[in-house]
């Protein structure tokens, strides 16, 4: 389908509408302001708005419909299928819209459409309070939160969605609409794991929670089905505080791992344990008791530290291409796939993530959020990671398999927010039983698909 050429006279209108900017073609901060952070997606939008508040928004989702436009939504820039950007239409960028309102006393937090969760992590550490975001610091809220959220909190204190009290949300038809369980609920139930189809989140309000210093870091271990079925005896236990993320990948160049270990298989496990410092030994050598510990670095940080980890490891620029699964338990069959498949882990950026998702996550029913797995025990990440496209393309191979010897043992749908775009086709399972009010709730609030890049619910 053909793209409707600019109309100048609207274009202007709407600048005059915008306190934020429009970046053209041409323009010496155009290519700038079209990256994203995957780069195997380089396209040319035709205009960039850097939006500042949510009349800039109005005024953008306004064109772009008028306009016949497409338009990507871009909170981070995260997105691993890089629906923060398009060829020919309109990129909605809210990343000037970070600022955090934390409310101490009634233990919530207004954060800004564009802001990263090291922007959250920051402002609400200052009142020894958090709540459940990404493992790394650059992450947007905005794509993250909208389709569930997983994070090192996620056991104790839900997804990033449960922790969502309300929303302001601008429409398809333009409408500013603050979405509460009182007000508007039907959309504030759509956007917790609904992704960016129902309209653009101006604002999020979280539920904080008392968490200010962790016990935090990853340990080392051999690539061996012993440890990683050690580790499922650990999440088993069901200790609520004690975050403990799976990662299977090659040894990353750090000096705590000896350098004979840099660049071959292993896994490891993140802690994060948020309960109380004197058992901090105990859970140190719980951990380390999984198997032969190769290195490790486990010590007490501020919450926000633990995010910003991996940051330096996943800068922008990187080619990415992923999958994603819900296991169920870790049965032995995903194991065995763990172990062979991590064995031929690419690149020292790709890696294997597993998130679990018991506890607070699973006190949520199936139709309380659009999310709707919370029979999942775990949530697995594949990624191939590269630093050319080529390579990527070649890596893409690696992935499928990888998620081809997961399936069997899998559920059937899998988290939207760790699938590319060859998996759009499976929104549909991703939502099971929620996938039908979803779409007759689309059919209400964008019959005209105007949110569609994203991993689409059809009107
Ligand atoms: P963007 O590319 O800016 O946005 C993606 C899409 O989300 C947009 O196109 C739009 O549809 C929607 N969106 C974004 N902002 C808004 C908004 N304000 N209102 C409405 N819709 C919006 N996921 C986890 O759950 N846990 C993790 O620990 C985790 N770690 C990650 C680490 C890395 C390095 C990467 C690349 C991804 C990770 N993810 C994780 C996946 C992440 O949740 C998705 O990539 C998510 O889309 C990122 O959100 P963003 O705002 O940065 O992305």
């Amino acid at each position: 389908t053909s793209t409707p050429a600019l109309d100048e006279r609207l274009l202007e209108r709407l600048r005059g509408a915008l306190r934020g900017d429009i970046v053209r073609p041409g323009e010496p901060d155009y290519d700038e302001a079209r990256r994203v952070y995957n780069a195997l997606h380089d396209k040319h939008p035709a205009i960039v708005v850097r939006a500042v508040d949510a009349g800039d928004v109005i005024a953008t989702v306004d064109f772009a419909r008028d306009q016949g436009l497409p338009l990507a939504v871009r909170g981070g820039s995260h997105s691993v299928p890089g629906y923060g950007t398009c060829d020919d239409g309109v990129v909605l960028d809210l990343g000037r819209m970070r600022g955090v309102r934390v409310d101490p006393g009634g233990r919530t937090a207004w954060v800004g459409g564009g802001a990263t969760w090291a922007d959250v992590d920051h402002a609400t550490h200052a009142f020894g309070l958090a709540t459940t975001g990404g493992m790394v610091s650059t992450t947007g809220v905005g794509g993250l939160t909208t389709g569930g959220g997983m994070g090192y909190l996620a056991r104790r204190c839900g997804l990033a969605c449960d922790n969502l009290v309300a929303v302001d949300l601008v429409t398809a038809d333009g409408s500013f609409l603050t979405c509460t369980e009182e007000h508007d609920a039907d959309l504030l139930w759509a956007v917790r794991g609904g992704g960016g189809n129902f309209g653009v989140v101006t604002s999020f309000a979280y539920r904080l929670h008392p968490v200010a210093d962790v016990l935090g870091g990853p340990t080392f271990y051999p690539l061996d089905g012993e440890v990683i079925r050690r580790y499922r005896e650990l999440v088993a236990e069901g200790d609520e505080r004690l975050g403990a993320v799976l990662v299977v990948g090659l040894g990353p160049p750090v000096p705590f791992l000896p350098e004979h270990w840099h660049g071959r298989p292993l896994c490891g496990v993140i802690t994060c344990w948020t309960g109380p410092e004197a058992q901090d030994d105990e859970v140190r050598a719980r951990v380390a008791g999984l198997g032969p510990v190769l290195g490790r670095h486990v010590a007490r940080m501020p919450y926000p530290l633990i995010n910003t980890l991996f940051d330096a490891l996943v800068p922008p620029g990187l080619f990415h291409y992923w999958k994603g699964a819900f296991l169920k338990g870790l049965p032995d069959g995903a194991v065995d796939a763990f172990v062979e498949h991590g064995a031929t882990t690419p690149s020292l950026q790709s890696v294997t993530i597993g998130f679990p998702l018991d506890g607070a996550c699973h006190r949520v029913g199936p139709q309380d959020t659009a999310f709707s797995y919370r029979d999942a025990d775990f949530s697995i990440a594949l990624s191939a990671t590269l630093t050319t496209r080529e390579d990527c393309e070649a890596q893409k191979g690696w992935v499928r398999a990888f998620h081809g010897a997961l399936e069997p043992h899998s559920l059937e749908g899998a988290y939207v927010n760790f699938q590319d775009s060859d998996d759009e086709h499976r929104v549909p399972v991703n939502y099971r039983g929620n996938h039908a009010r979803l779409t007759e709730l689309k059919r209400r609030h964008d019959p005209g698909n105007l949110f569609r890049l994203n991993h689409n619910i059809a009107p």
